[in-house]
């Protein structure tokens, strides 16, 4: 199966310092999520557990005997699917529970059995994959051929035979996976760096007191508005990191190299290859959203002279460049509040969408509120045989607004594919999962700064895409083309130093922010302590998926004709193609610079329109 996005997205959550006050028994059940559509009560949990568990060696049976006929397969292919989504719900249901309330430890027991028996689950269904591969493709093709049952299959089984032509032998297939300790051990080293080793200095808060640092609280520090905590935060941050910089470097430069054997031995020509091709996805696509980027610069240098400008500085530095604006005044929206603006900001998505929404927010799918020993931030989640599940901390902010039409967003996109796809194609891949949940979000975006008659929550709201849109956007283009330097480094026999790590990193920053923004040493350390960078070539995909919602969402407010039929048949995809022709489906053709391109324009009206209104008395 190819690596899938699950439908759980977990969101930061904004405050580190509040105390939740209520217990969960104290909050009223029309604010809580019904678990009890997945099990009615813990005993039925326990059977199910018990027949998967019983159910799995059956897999066994199965075992070298896959090309003896399509039968066959596609009885091993149904079995494995069966535990699979069973599985799953018996996971969901148990994480669910737990994320209620963390300190119940019947809840943990539940989820540690299930985490478990999930892996020997997948483990039993692990020689599939394999032995399909060493099955003669023209065999493979008869079975397709002959047995109707099999065409749900056709797809997985036509990508399988796809990747073929990198396969290696049976050995040195063999000592590859011996390997693995190896190759997965860079990736590993740098979380264990960066998430057990570091630990950051103080430094004083608004009242003079010691406030210990984590990276948590650095980044609620860096959208505070005061300069010399942002300032402290920020070299105190990095004066960690210069602890570790050659271990850090030598590091992801053995991963960049570990990345350039891997795709060698698999005869691709370079680490994009290799990368992309997991996705059938051509280079071509990569090289131009990077192209088209670097062509239009302009508005983002814009946004830092404006930024500059506003906050009265005499020099911008990285530091000033996510601080609140001086108008920010928080705004709170009630609950109900929440669900009338998300259902009006989504009215340009249809009748059968506004239905399905309304009975989304108001069934049981939402957990709203925050209790004690309540899981944190915001995401969506779910099984095949049972409606989404969304968990919130709603506390009124206009970014709770926001998380809600996004998961929303989430919920029924898995809520549409349901209906429409086999459980292996059910859930989305990296690349199409945030364009359901980020549409929505542009959609309200829009709906807002054309409604709200308030100046403030309107530069609330443009600076809250703006933001949106370096962070997802222009931020993932420039580590996706600090990722092909290093890597394109490594093909030409060029060698990866600290200094080489720094002034990569430095010009693509620099280059991208323009002018204005005055960078330091410390900037250069950026490189070094990304996770993503350990995996490589991932992050563009933020940036095309961020892309494809833009266009989506400008299309159908535009009302252009068929894109609204586009974008609910998308909808209703999960993984039976590949992202690039789902996308294309969907009205977005990202093997064009179109969509990037448009993503600029929008960022550069956005800007313009903020500078108006900052400007205005
Ligand atoms: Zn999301």
């Amino acid at each position: 199966m190819i690596g899938l996005s699950a439908f759980a997205i977990l969101l930061f959550a904004g405050s580190l310092w509040a105390q939740a006050a209520k217990e969960r028994s104290e909050i009223d059940p029309q604010y809580k999520w019904k678990l009890e559509d997945i099990y009615p009560t813990v005993e039925s949990w326990n059977s199910a557990f018990a027949a998967l568990e019983a159910a799995t060696p059956r897999l066994e049976a199965f075992k070298g005997r896959l090309s003896e006929s399509p039968a066959l397969l596609l009885q091993c292919l149904e079995l494995n699917d069966s535990l699979s989504s069973l599985s799953h719900r018996l996971r969901v249901y148990a994480n669910l529970k737990l994320d209620e309330d963390k300190r119940v430890g019947a809840s943990q027991e539940l989820a540690d059995r299930i985490l478990s028996l999930g892996s020997r689950v997948s483990s039993a269904g692990s020689f599939i994959d394999p032995e399909l591969l060493t099955i003669d493709s023209t065999k493979i093709q008869e079975f397709l051929r002959t047995t109707p049952k099999l065409q749900v299959y056709r797809f997985y089984l036509e990508n399988l035979l796809r990747t073929k032509a990198h396969v290696l032998s049976d050995k040195e297939e063999d000592i590859l996976a011996k390997a693995g300790p190896v190759t997965n051990s860079f990736i590993n080293t740098f979380n264990i760096i960066d998430n057990g080793d570091i630990s950051f200095g103080t430094i004083k808060d608004e009242k003079g007191n010691d406030l210990q640092l984590t990276k948590g609280r650095t980044s609620v520090i860096m959208r505070g508005p005061d300069r010399r905590m942002r300032r402290d935060a920020f070299y105190e941050f990095n004066k960690t990191y210069w602890k570790y910089i050659n271990g850090l470097a030598a590091n992801l430069a053995a991963s960049v190299n570990k990345d350039y054997f891997l795709a060698q031995v698999r005869s691709y020509p370079t680490c994009l290859d290799w990368s992309l091709d997991g996705y059938n996805v051509p280079t071509s696509v990569f090289r131009n959203i990077i192209a088209a980027a670097n062509a239009n610069l302009a508005p983002l240098h814009k946004w830092a002279s404006i930024r500059k400008r506003i906050l009265g500085l005499d020099t911008l530095r990285s530091y000033d460049l996510y601080a609140p604006l001086g108008t920010d005044v928080p705004k709170t929206y009630t609950w109900e509040e929440a669900k009338q603006i998300v259902a009006a900001g989504l009215t340009p998505m249809g009748k059968t969408y506004s239905t399905d929404l309304q009975m989304g927010m108001n069934s049981g799918w939402i957990d709203v509120y925050e209790s004690r020993g309540k899981e944190s931030g915001g995401y969506n989640w779910g099984t095949y045989t049972s409606h989404p599940y969304i968990l919130l901390n709603y506390n009124g902010s206009l970014e709770e607004v926001f998380t809600l039409a996004h998961e929303i967003g989430h919920a029924l996109h898995a809520h549409y594919q349901k209906q429409r796809e086999p459980y292996i194609y059910y859930g989305s891949y990296m690349f199409t999962a945030e364009v359901a949940s980020t549409c929505n979000e542009a959609l309200l975006m829009k709906h807002m700064l054309a409604k709200s008659k308030d100046k403030k929550e309107k530069v609330l709201i443009l600076k809250r895409y703006i933001e949106q849109i370096i962070g997802t956007f222009y931020t993932q283009l420039w580590y996706s083309e600090f990722e092909l330097a290093i890597h394109e480094q490594v093909e030409k026999g060029g060698a990866l130093s600290v200094d080489f790590f720094r002034k990569s990193f430095r010009d693509i920053y620099q280059k991208y922010w323009g002018p204005e923004l005055v960078l330091d040493t410390n900037n250069e350390l950026g490189g070094m302590r990304v996770y993503h960078f350990y995996r490589p070539y991932y992050v563009y995909q933020y940036a095309l998926g961020y892309a494809a919602a833009q266009v989506v969402s400008q299309r159908i407010l535009n009302k252009e004709k068929g894109a609204l039929e586009a974008y609910q048949q998308f909808l209703y995809t999960g993984s039976s193609d590949y992202p690039i022709d789902i996308l294309k489906e969907a009205g977005v053709d990202v093997t064009t610079p179109e969509p990037v391109a448009r993503t600029i324009k929008l960022f550069g009206e956005l800007v313009d329109e903020m500078e108006k209104l900052l400007n205005e008395k």
